[in-house]
């Protein structure tokens, strides 16, 4: 059982600052988007919302917690603060239309596996086909890093 504080005694900076938790140990909620997992107290974490619970306290009903570093994997409380769930969806939409690049990349899931061969040979016959990544993932509903590990064969490479 983990101590709430263990979570940064875990932590690796990163050099812009973030807070990293390596390893992976990841949560993957309703919307396939992953976060690192943190157990303690008998619950399942999504990390960041740890950090910000040990720093400032309960988060109140219905708020979330959002990265100002947009790095999901960061714990870092400094970068972080609170918002509603609308707050957050204009704060990744402002980010996602003001950014040249994302500066982080979904890092790979391993063990998991969210598609079945079928939709994973769909994947790969429609990049092969000119389709682009982008409409890809929207038709698939998957997500970019989840494409790129497909692609890149680091994931589902028992699949032909
Ligand atoms: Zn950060």
């Amino acid at each position: 059982m983990n101590n709430p504080e263990d979570l940064y005694s875990l932590c690796e900076t990163q050099t812009n600052g973030c807070w990293e938790i390596p390893g992976r140990r990841w949560f993957v909620n309703a919307n396939k988007k992953a976060y690192p997992k943190f157990q303690c107290e008998g619950k399942n974490w999504r990390a960041h919302r740890l950090s910000y619970t040990i720093k400032n306290g309960e988060i109140p009903e219905g708020m979330c917690v959002m990265h100002k570093c947009d790095n999901p994997w960061c714990v870092n409380p400094d970068h972080l603060s609170l918002g509603s769930v609308k707050d957050n969806n204009q704060d990744r939409e402002q980010k996602g239309r003001g950014r040249a690049g994302r500066t982080f990349a979904y890092k790979p899931q391993p063990k998991q596996r969210i598609l079945t061969n079928e939709q994973v040979r769909e994947v790969r016959s429609l990049i092969a086909g000119g389709m682009s990544q982008r409409k890809v993932c929207a038709k698939c509903g998957i997500n970019r890093g989840t494409l790129r590990c497909i692609l890149d064969g680091q994931t589902y490479r028992d699949v032909v």
